[in-house]
């Protein structure tokens, strides 16, 4: 098994990564660092949760060390794109943390909190700049920073760039950034849209990949509770009473919900708060600080504003409302069982739309999940639990459940409908005899140019020690 020590990591770096108890590479940083530290690009396959930070920050450090130079004025040597703020402020508390021991100069351009500090962080010049795109754009016009000499490109979480309109922005960014550079690329899936990008912004690149978004969840617990829509609430609660749940994020499809979940857990006693894009940065932080220290155990958030968080020890992930797109239950589920832990994850599924979704969840991660049916006899009959298909198999065939289509509520379809649900071809094999075929052989595929990156074979996270859940609270 490779070691941190196998890598040649500058001095510096090794002793911060002992202080980080960090004893053994994950999958993605046994793959990544050793091709990034030969200066090559690198294309890879990895969800938030897999180690992939480090996988990019530890070689752009050492090989800053290599070549100490003082950045230009308004100039920076390393630039990191993330989608958004809380993932960029993690992103800049690692490169520090990996980078304590070498007087590391960095800053952070994050929208939602005003530009003249960042401005001013830029002045003299920062060897690693972690941005959102918007934010940078609004930087380089403004004159506050210059990006022709940025040596180091990292474009974290591509998909979910490209999910969030910032394609535009990227293209912007990367004309003005030196064709010689180094550029390392990210991102949980790869459909045909990333992989283009990819090939526009690389040279010859390497290509890694672990774990397949569905069988992350090889670790984590997960249960279906079946319910009427009005009875989510009282479930909810009575979920969160148990002793067994440390910490709780709570998953809603809507900013309005994530607030009305709020409102009446805290009625019924349990102290919560909400994260979402409502939110101003500030109340963002301090519940996410509030968060990690426990001093608030549950916390209510949207899809967009839960990307990125990166707090140890959730001990289950609730999702109050089942996403439609069968991608994002897994990286909802992915926020537990992190760094070596187990996690449960309990699904509140209501109504036909989302008994929908779930038949579309359970085909993407080949398992059949365990149901518990709470419903009151009447809405039983009006909403047929979903057939007990074999994951993994076509599509099974959705009978007509009787209700009458507009029951299932604004913008959502009929039973089995595929409305607007993005489907992305995974990578993957499909299990024999209808079994769930969760554990495939790992055989990562780094080879270069010419080497399909649909398809490839992945590695399973590898079990590591809990770490203590350190601050990382976002900074400007
Ligand atoms: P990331 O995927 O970069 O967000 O990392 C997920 C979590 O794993 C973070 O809390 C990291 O600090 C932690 N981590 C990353 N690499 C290691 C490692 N080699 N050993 C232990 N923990 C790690």
């Amino acid at each position: 098994m490779t070691s941190f020590q196998d890598f040649g990591l500058a001095d510096p770096i090794s002793r911060a990564l002992k202080d980080e108890n960090y004893l053994t590479p994950t999958p993605i940083q046994a793959q990544t660092i050793p091709i990034a530290l030969t200066g090559r690009d690198v294309v890879g396959i990895a969800q938030t949760g897999t180690g992939k930070t480090a996988s990019f920050a530890l070689p752009i450090l050492h090989r800053l060390l290599q070549s100490r130079t003082k950045p230009q004025p308004k100039h920076c040597r390393v630039l990191v794109l993330s989608p958004t703020r809380e993932l960029s402020g993690q992103i800049l508390d690692s490169f520090n943390a990996y980078g304590r021991h070498m007087r590391l100069s960095s800053a952070l351009a994050i929208g939602g909190v005003p530009m003249g500090r960042q401005v001013r962080s830029v002045m003299q010049g920062v060897e690693v700049m972690v941005a959102t795109p918007g934010r940078l754009l609004d930087l380089v016009q403004g004159n506050a920073l210059k990006l022709n000499q940025v040596e180091y490109l990292v474009l974290d979480e591509a998909d979910r760039m490209l999910d969030m309109g910032f394609i535009n922005d990227i293209r912007k960014i990367v004309s003005k950034l030196p064709k010689t550079r180094q550029t390392l690329f990210f991102s949980a899936t790869m459909p045909k849209d990333i992989a283009d990008l990819a090939e526009q912004m690389l040279r010859d690149p390497a290509r890694v990949a672990v774990t397949p978004v569905a069988s992350t969840v090889d670790r984590i617990e997960q249960r279906v509770i079946q319910v009427d829509h009005s009875a989510k609430p009282t479930i909810l609660a009575q979920i969160l009473k148990q002793d067994s749940v440390n910490r709780a994020l709570i998953f809603t499809r809507t900013k309005h919900g994530a607030d009305k979940v709020v409102k009446g857990l805290v009625k019924a006693g349990i102290p919560a708060d909400a994260i979402h894009g409502n939110k101003s940065q500030n109340h963002r932080e301090r519940v996410l600080a509030a968060f990690r220290t426990g001093e608030i155990r549950t916390l209510v958030a949207t899809d967009i504003a839960a990307r990125g968080i990166d707090v140890d020890g959730i001990s289950h992930v609730v999702n109050f409302d089942l996403p439609n797109i069968p991608e994002t239950y897994v990286h909802r589920i992915g926020r537990t069982a992190r760094a070596g832990a187990d996690g449960v994850a309990i699904s509140l599924c209501a109504g036909p739309d989302e008994h929908s979704y779930l038949r579309d969840i359970e085909r993407l991660i080949r398992i059949t999940l365990p149901k518990e049916d709470r419903r009151t006899p009447g809405h039983r009959n009006a909403a047929p639990a979903p057939q007990q298909h074999r994951a993994g198999q076509g599509k099974p065939h959705h009978g007509h459940s009787g209700r009458p289509q507009h029951d299932a509520g604004p913008g959502s379809h009929a039973p089995g409908s595929k409305g607007p649900q993005r489907r992305r071809k995974h990578a993957g094999h499909q299990g024999q005899n209808g079994q769930p075929n969760r554990h495939e052989p790992a055989r990562p595929s780094q080879s270069g140019k010419g080497d399909g990156i649909q398809g490839v074979a992945f590695l399973r996270r590898e079990n590591r020690p809990a770490r203590p859940t350190r601050n990382r609270n976002s900074q400007s």
